[in-house]
């Protein structure tokens, strides 16, 4: 029999950019949702923010942070058309290049995920509430 599960998770973070480690919040979920075998989908509700997965290691996050703000700098905020009214054009396309979603296999009831794999959260445009999807079917 099929099982299906759905959460969502809410953040607010402080700063306008910030990546945090949900890694323990999806794994609850799995743990919760009762499934051995199937996927966890992992999934920004936001057009400016990330779900992605790689390492938790500041150094890396700090590299993000330059990476992207050399691709799509936040200011000045008139460098961008779709600034008109707002001023997230950056955090659109920081979005873009971090991706929407994550998927991990779930196998005997946790998520199999590789050695120094963590799901992220990456919030580009922040001060405000914002929620991740989480979604798990299987057996
Ligand atoms: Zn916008």
């Amino acid at each position: 029999m099929m099982k299906s599960y759905r959460k969502e998770l809410w953040f607010e973070t402080p700063t306008r950019r910030a990546y945090l480690n949900i890694t323990p919040l999806v794994s609850e979920a799995v743990r919760d949702s009762g499934v051995a075998e199937g996927l966890a989908l992992v999934n920004a509700m936001h057009i400016t923010s990330s779900v992605f997965i790689n390492d938790d290691e500041p150094g890396l996050h700090a590299d993000f942070e330059k990476w992207l703000e050399g691709l799509a700098p936040e200011k000045p905020h008139s460098r961008y058309a779709h600034n008109t009214g707002e001023d997230n054009g950056d955090a659109h396309l920081k979005r873009q290049v971090m991706g929407r979603e994550a998927v991990v296999a779930v196998t005997g009831g946790k998520l199999d995920l590789g050695p120094w794999e963590q799901i992220f959260y990456g919030e580009f445009d922040g001060k405000r509430r914002k929620r991740v999807l989480v979604k798990i079917i299987g057996e």
